[in-house]
């Protein structure tokens, strides 16, 4: 198994080639161990992840972006992007908005959620 670029930014990871070292191509490219995953995932019991929206407390690293692009997840809903100056976000966003997918922050005026865990 070799490690890929996902297939829906490979156009735009070319843009990024000027500036990749080797060290620098590991945020964009999808390691082989975790391509079988993504298949599985999205194939088990016909459910597709194709389209779909997630939401999520953080916004996901680079390794998180990379996954949620192959699945083929369309709009991330996000509350907290804390580590947003960070090489890793940067790169996530970057795949992200190259992939289409639609990057938005959760406005609420709420400062509590509370989730029942029982009927
Ligand atoms: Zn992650």
């Amino acid at each position: 198994m070799i490690n890929v670029t996902p297939i829906s930014i490979a156009a735009a990871a070319q843009s990024y080639a000027a500036e990749l070292t080797e060290k620098l191509c590991q945020p964009y490219c999808v390691n082989a161990s975790i391509q079988p995953v993504v298949d599985v995932t999205y194939t088990i019991d016909d459910t597709s992840l194709v389209g779909t929206t997630l939401y999520v407390t953080l916004f996901p690293c680079n390794e998180c972006a990379k996954a949620i692009i192959q699945s083929g997840i369309r709009e991330i809903i996000y509350l907290s992007d804390k580590y947003a100056a960070t090489p890793g976000t940067l790169a996530s966003k970057r795949m992200l908005k190259s992939a289409g997918i639609t990057l938005r922050r959760l406005e609420s005026d709420k400062a509590v959620l509370t989730l029942p865990l029982s009927e």
